[in-house]
């Protein structure tokens, strides 16, 4: 079908009226939404006040006051029901993301998975919030850790996670017995409708069967830019996970730090993989595509910058153009595509700023041109791009959201992993080789700065078992697996003396 035919509205109705979400909470507003598929217009959302949104983040706030004495395996019930509700929501969910975001179905889909995974995890960690017992240098005295609520807990997400990051934040705030107040990108407030509605089922049964819950546990806040700011200065929101550019996280850190609330950062990346000359370049050739062509460029996992090694240069790189010249690039709803749209002509214009800085700087550029214009005059498709560098100069340093691949060749593994260090973002990176000790020097602390580095498979696409995040100008927040959960949590060191004296630390003596 061709994307002139493709009835988008009609597909949204369908899937809100599924989910129960009534057309006056996505039509007739001021919050225009387009599906980059097709450049239509699909939604107009109410939007939030300023007065409304500070009344909903104090009303969160008393619903944390009673959450958070609802024991922690039945905050984690709420949570299964959570997950189940999202399995039979998976398929209109995930084609909802697709409609939205413009991801093919299998990672919209994905991305629902990656939301009942996170939800898996964290009711098992219902159970699991464990502080520890620590060794006393006094006598008849115990001390130990406990880990309590921490409050309400801002969410601030970017367009192109635009559920998945929501639940691996709520899923263990809410464990932890937070409340949670999500301010959803601007351009994909549709699934965030979805996603609230999903919630409010699973939020049902759980009170249908005698759990206890209080109102306003998981708000939702419709707006822009104000609106998340309004939630950063809030007195009440003792932390805020913020999921963006590194823009908005240089605006939203200072303003958290003032106030001394903590905070998640969640920032852009500049992602690159090492090819060493033992690498399996029939593997390699598929990890660097999917990674580097994958969501049409636009995760903050996106492999953008690929070094490799002189011996098998020859041998890769023709090998990798001739798969970005036939990749298949249209409707992300069409079986067989691998490459959907770009979000809005913003990132079309940023994309070709950045190709043409790169050939004012030496670079070769194969791929970048616009593709499908003459079947949807306000969509974005392109051909990903490949570029080959003299170095690592110019737009190379920076992240461009969209499918543009640096190459850049090396002789000396050294070099390649200073190269690789020498960009300001730090999310994820991988190597590519079948040599132990380059890839154990690469995962070492002499090796890559990521947060992520992987070996032997391209830096996008993470498990939720895992610690998310990265360093540097990606920002240093912790999301998702691993302990993660204790940033939505407050530690508390208790010491309690169950003798008749009173010792003090460190030997002081205070005699009266
Ligand atoms: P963006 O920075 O334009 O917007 C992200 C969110 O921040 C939106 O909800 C927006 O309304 C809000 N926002 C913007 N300025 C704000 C401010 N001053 N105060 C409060 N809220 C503010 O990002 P985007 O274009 O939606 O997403 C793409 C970017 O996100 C890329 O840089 C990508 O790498 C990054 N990203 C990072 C991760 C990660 O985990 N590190 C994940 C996804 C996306």
């Amino acid at each position: 079908m061709t994307l002139a035919k493709l009835d988008l509205v009609a597909e949204v109705d369908k899937i809100f009226a599924d989910l129960g979400v009534t057309a006056d909470q996505y039509k007739g507003g001021t919050l225009t939404v387009r599906s980059p598929i097709t450049g239509t217009e699909i939604g107009k959302l109410p939007e939030v006040s300023a007065d409304d949104a500070r009344a909903a983040i104090d009303a969160a706030h008393q619903a944390f006051l009673e959450w958070r004495l609802v024991p922690a395996p039945k905050r984690g019930e709420l949570i299964r029901l959570l997950g189940e509700e999202l399995r039979a929501a998976k398929t209109s969910l995930g084609r909802l993301v697709s409609i939205e975001v413009g991801k093919v179905t299998s990672e919209g889909l994905g991305e629902v998975q990656e939301m009942i995974d996170i939800c898996d995890f964290a009711v098992g960690l219902s159970r699991q919030l464990y502080g520890l017992t620590i060794a006393t240098e006094r006598s008849e005295h115990r001390m130990m850790e406990t880990w309590h609520p921490l409050g309400p807990v801002g969410i601030i997400s970017a367009f192109n996670f635009p559920v998945a990051v929501w639940s691996w934040n709520a899923a263990l705030a809410l464990v932890c017995g937070n409340s949670t107040i999500w301010k959803p990108s601007e351009k994909t407030p549709l699934t965030a409708l979805a996603t609230q509605a999903i919630f409010e089922k699973a939020l049902s049964r759980y009170i249908a069967d005698g759990g206890k819950a209080p109102q306003n546990l998981s708000t939702l806040l419709i707006g822009g830019r104000d609106i998340g700011e309004i939630l950063v200065d809030h007195d009440k929101v003792p932390l805020v996970s913020a999921t963006g550019s590194t823009r908005m996280g240089r605006e939203v850190g200072p303003r958290l730090a003032k106030r001394f609330a903590r905070s998640i950062l969640e920032l852009g990346g500049n992602n690159a993989a090492i090819v060493t000359q033992t690498a399996d370049l029939d593997l390699t050739l598929r990890g660097v595509a999917f990674s580097a062509m994958g969501t049409a460029g636009q995760r903050c996992t996106t492999l953008r910058r690929l070094f490799v090694h002189d011996s098998v240069y020859d041998a890769l790189v023709p090998r990798l153009a001739k798969a970005y010249q036939s990749v298949t690039i249209g409707s992300p709803l069409q079986d067989g595509n691998l490459v959907g749209p770009l979000i809005d002509q913003a990132a079309f214009d940023k994309m070709q700023a950045a190709l043409e800085a790169a050939k004012a700087a030496g670079g070769t550029v194969v791929g970048g041109e616009r593709v499908l214009d003459g079947e949807a005059a306000d969509a974005y498709y392109v051909r990903p791009a490949i570029v080959e560098m003299p170095d690592q100069t110019g737009p190379v340093r920076d992240e461009t959201f969209a499918p543009i691949l640096y190459v850049i060749r090396y002789q000396d593994f050294d070099e390649a992993i200073a190269l690789h260090n020498d960009v300001p973002q730090g999310l994820s990176s991988s190597i590519f080789t079948n040599d132990i000790r380059e890839a154990e020097a690469f995962v070492s602390a002499r090796g890559s700065d990521c947060g992520i580095a992987n070996v032997n498979i391209g830096p996008s696409g993470a498990e939720i078992g895992g610690a998310f995040g990265g360093e540097k100008e990606t920002g240093g927040g912790r999301e998702s697996g691993s302990d993660a959960w204790r940033a939505y949590m407050r530690r508390a060191t208790n010491t309690v003396n169950y003798g008749r004296t009173l010792p003090l630390a460190q030997g002081v003596k205070f005699d009266i």
